[in-house]
């Protein structure tokens, strides 16, 4: 308590956490990342997290693993779960990648109203069709993290590493096959929670396919005045 008297006006209008909302590959992960290096603001992606988890062959990661590799989404139980864990201490935080569903939604909003908080939502407007060749683009060499891209930045040999040779990885659920039940998912669970947040809390829309500082810029204008951040 800082002693300040609270009232249900005061409440309401203290701003949270910025929940970033898009079909996979439109770029929150990048537009998370850039703003948490430049004004501080930490970053929660769930994306991350879980393949954390699986890195370090915890139970959630076990338990996550096969959605995630079939283009699913984790049960809302298990992500509502990890996240009031990662969301205990996140007043100003990016949030990338959750929620994704109603549910998870409705239990963020509750743990937001008992620390009287409500979320900023910013939505990536992006065409469906960009998407997938964004998505299956990257492959990597898992042995120095040298990234290529099959159209923008190719290696002279599809798959193999320029340098030592090596083959090139892909991230398990970039296939093109595993992306298209990815956006099947996001247009069934996801996109519904568009019209959840318009109505609910103050949304903004920036154009996803847009130079990325200028996606940075528009976020940035609108984060709430806390004293932390600078703004451009
Ligand atoms: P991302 O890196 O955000 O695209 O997440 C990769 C995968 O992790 C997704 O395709 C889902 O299988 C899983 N995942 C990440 N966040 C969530 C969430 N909020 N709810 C359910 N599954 C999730």
């Amino acid at each position: 308590m800082d002693g300040r008297a609270s009232t249900a006006t005061d409440v309401k209008t203290k701003v949270g956490p910025v929940i970033l909302l898009g079909a996979p590959g439109a770029g929150k992960g990048t537009q998370a990342k850039l703003i948490m290096q430049r004004y501080g603001i930490p970053q929660i992606s769930t994306g991350d997290i879980l393949r954390r988890n699986r890195a370090e062959k915890t139970a959630l990661g076990k338990e996550a693993e096969s959605y995630m590799d079939a283009g699913k989404l984790v049960p809302d139980d298990l992500i509502i779960r990890m996240m009031e864990v990662e969301l205990a201490h996140a007043e100003n935080a990016i949030v990338d990648g959750f929620p994704r569903t109603i549910p998870q939604a409705e239990a963020f909003d509750a743990l937001l109203a008992r620390k009287g908080l409500v979320p900023l939502a910013v939505v990536f407007d992006v065409d469906y069709s960009v998407l997938t060749e964004r998505i299956t683009g990257p492959w990597s060499n898992p042995r120095t993290g040298r990234v290529y891209h099959t159209k923008f930045n190719p290696p002279r040999v599809a798959g193999i590493d320029d340098e030592d040779g090596g083959p090139l990885v892909q991230r398990p659920d970039d296939s093109a096959e595993v992306v298209t039940k990815r956006l099947a998912e996001y247009d069934e669970k996801t996109a519904p929670l568009i019209a959840y947040y318009e109505r609910q809390c103050e949304t903004v829309h920036v154009n996803a396919l847009g130079e990325i500082a200028a996606v940075t810029h528009a976020i940035i204008a609108k984060l709430p005045d806390t004293g932390v951040v600078t703004k451009p």
